[in-house]
Parts: C-alpha cells; structure tokens; sequence
C-alpha cells in the first residue's frame, strides 16, 4: 500500500454522557513504526485505543486505515480480517485449553472463525489443521516459550501468560499490533525483554502502545502522541517529548 499512514483518526470526539473522554482527536499510525500513547490518568488512552479496536463508537471523527475511510470503525471480530491484532490488559487466555490450542484461536485469519472450531472441535481439514498448528508453534517458538505449548496458562507464571497473549496476537501476521500495558505488573528485567520484543515486532508490522511506564516508552518508541483531558497536547519523536513544556506541565500534577 501507498507511503502513507497505515492507520489515521481525524477529529475523534468520544463523550460518555456528560464528559469529553476525547475531543477532536487525531493521530498517525505509520507502517513498521512504534507508536506511544501515553498521557496522565484519564486523559483518554483507553477510550482511543477501544476506538481503533471497535470497542467504543466515537460520536465525531473518522478513521482511516491503510488509505480508505472506513464508514465506521471496525468491530471486534472484524479487527483479524483487516490485519489488526490486540492485546488486552485482562489476557484473555482460555483456562482450559492449552497454550498451543489459545494460540491457534489467533491463527486463522477471521478470529471468531478459528474461536469456534476450536473451541467446539469443528472439523478443519487436516492439512488446514497442521498448518495452523505449525505457525502456532513458530509464534511460540519467536516468544521463547515453546516449551509451554502443551500447558494450560493458568500453569504459567504471568510474564509468560502474557507472552501467550502475544504469540496469539502475532500469529495471524498483523500489520498493526495493538497493545494496552503490556510492562504492567513486569519486573524491570521483563520490561527489558519486552521492550525488545517490541522492536523486533516492529520490523514487520507497525505497533500502537498504550503505556505507563516512561522508560519503556521513550526506549522503544519511534513517535509519541500525548494526550491530556481528551486532547492531543503533542506528538513527535521521544527526544522531543521528554523536552516538550505542555507534556512536562501535564504530568507535574500526576507526581
Ligand atoms: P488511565 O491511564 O487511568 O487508564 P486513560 O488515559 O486510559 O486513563 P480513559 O480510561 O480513556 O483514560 O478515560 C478518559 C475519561 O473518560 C475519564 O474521565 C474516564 O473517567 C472517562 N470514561 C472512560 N470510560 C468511560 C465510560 N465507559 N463511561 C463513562 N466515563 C468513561
């Protein structure tokens, strides 16, 4: 596709009854880039991230994806098909299946397709059936934890249970990874290594952070957006942030 952003909003404006949660939002996604959200508490980095995931309409505003004005945002189960993976700070994983089975749900190219005929043995063809569990294995294999494809994730502890989330938000190849606090509740070790993933993940599809912590946003990412009450107060790359005034003033109530 076209040297453009992969993923754009223009003049998002969420409310929730009487509060702006977002206000004439706009912001860049560009392809094989990571891309920090970041700004104090309830500034509105959930809300925009549930906009690009489908989870939340937005009153005002369009987004457009590789080019093309979508009428309106996509929904959960379109997000595979269009080549948008997520993952949520809850996981997600299904307890009673195994690592390799939560990965396979990821596998399939419509997500809610590869959802039901695993979790209901719905028949694939053998060959279908293979392949799938070839490349679940790879995305496990890529996460250093193939080793725990025959576990149940409640088994693991949870730095890896996250990197299953992972592995099932990679397996269908995106081209927009999508991630909402993936360091929280990591060591900083782990942080490290996650910050790491991220780059690599980055040299073959773009990736959207929603982040907390400051050091992992200014290590791994190419351009930040920061919002404040609902707005964009800036964006740019990360050397630019740490020096920008209105960021600086934002987040000195937070301290
Ligand atoms: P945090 O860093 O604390 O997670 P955030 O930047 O992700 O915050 P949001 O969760 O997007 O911020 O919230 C933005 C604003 O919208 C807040 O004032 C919040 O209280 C409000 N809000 C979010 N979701 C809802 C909802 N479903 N109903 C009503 N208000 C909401």
């Amino acid at each position: 596709h076209p040297a453009g952003p992969l993923l754009s909003l223009s003049g998002v404006t969420v409310r929730f009854g009487g509060i702006t949660a977002l206000s004439d939002v706009g912001l860049e996604v560009a392809p094989h880039r990571v891309t920090g959200l970041i700004g104090p508490n309830g500034a509105g980095k959930t809300t925009c991230f549930n906009v690009v995931c489908g989870f939340v309409r937005p009153d005002e505003g369009t987004m457009t994806w590789r080019g093309q004005t979508l009428a309106n945002p996509p929904r959960a189960h379109e997000l595979s098909g269009l080549g948008i993976s997520r993952t949520l700070q809850g996981l997600g994983l299904f307890d009673r299946m195994t690592v390799l089975d939560n990965v396979m749900v990821g596998a399939e190219r419509h997500a809610r397709a590869g959802f039901f005929s695993t979790l209901f043995g719905l028949p694939r063809s053998s060959k279908e059936e293979k392949a799938l569990r070839e490349r679940a294995h790879a995305a496990l294999a890529d996460l250093g934890i193939a080793a725990h494809a025959g576990r149940l994730p409640g088994s693991l502890p949870y730095p890896l249970r996250k990197r299953v989330a992972l592995a099932r938000a990679l397996v269908s190849d995106p081209d927009l990874l999508m991630l909402d606090e993936p360091a929280s509740g990591l060591s900083n070790d782990e942080m490290a290594e996650l910050g790491e993933i991220i780059r690599s993940v980055s040299t073959r599809a773009a990736v959207l952070l929603v982040e907390h912590h400051m050091d992992l946003v200014m290590s791994v990412c190419d351009h930040i957006v920061v919002l404040d009450f609902g707005k964009v107060i800036a964006a740019g790359p990360p050397e630019r942030i740490q020096g920008d005034e209105a960021v600086q003033a934002a987040y000195l109530g937070e301290v």
